[in-house]
């Protein structure tokens, strides 16, 4: 999963920069309102945090311009503790959730879990298929009920391809939600990856459909 931090506070964007990568995220950051617009309305995010208030550009009219363009990723919008209008603003442009700040950082995990869960269309925060089961608050993968150890790339993979059950996922498109944008991009690595993961869960969740991509069934 890859998500775009949009906040001009540098203090608070590396807090919740450090928390979601602990968390098990790519993490892309825009400090700017023109940055965020351009980030967000090239590259493949599965979320983003937005602040309101951004110099360049205000954190409203990038979240217009990235509706109006038909970029439909859930977006966290942070706004300043009160400011009831701003809310209501925020969620008439196309905001999923909100979070006033100062805001306690488990709270932050906690709603962008649920965020990605709704537009996966899963309720849970536990992802069960057959004997994999994937546990998103704790970033715990058990396969039989024995936990397995994989590396944060390993779980965002299985992850991807679990909160999308059901679709085949094209390599470039795994690619795309595993790393960041600085990070060089290369889809045998990505094949690599994916037969490590396999060896590690042992069991045959991910399916390979031949020029198309990967495969996990839906439950
Ligand atoms: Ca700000």
């Amino acid at each position: 999963m890859r998500i775009l931090v949009v906040e001009d506070d540098p203090r608070i964007l590396g807090r919740v920069q450090a928390a979601l990568e602990a968390a098990g995220y790519a993490i892309d950051s825009a400090d700017n309102g023109e940055d965020a617009w351009f980030q967000g309305d090239t590259e493949d995010y599965d979320l983003a945090v937005l602040d309101l208030g951004l110099p360049k550009l205000d954190g409203l009219s990038v979240l217009k311009k990235w509706r109006a363009a038909g970029r439909d990723f859930p977006v966290l919008v942070l706004t300043a503790r009160g400011a009831w209008a701003e809310r209501v603003e925020g969620i008439d442009a196309g905001a999923d959730d909100y979070l006033p700040k100062p805001f306690a950082m488990e709270e932050l995990l906690a709603r962008v879990r649920a965020l990605l869960r709704r537009s996966a269309g899963k309720a849970s925060a536990v992802l069960q298929i057959g004997a994999v089961t994937l546990d998103t608050r704790q970033m715990r993968v058990l396969v039989d009920e024995a936990q397995v150890t994989l590396s944060p790339l390993e779980y965002r993979a299985l992850s991807y391809l679990m909160h999308h059950a059901g679709r085949v996922v094209p390599p470039t498109e795994l690619m795309d939600h595993l790393y960041a944008h600085d990070h060089d991009r290369d889809l045998n690595a990505v094949e690599v990856l994916i037969g490590r993961l396999r060896r590690k869960l042992g069991v045959d969740l991910i399916e390979t459909r031949r020029g198309f991509g990967y495969l996990v069934a839906k439950a």
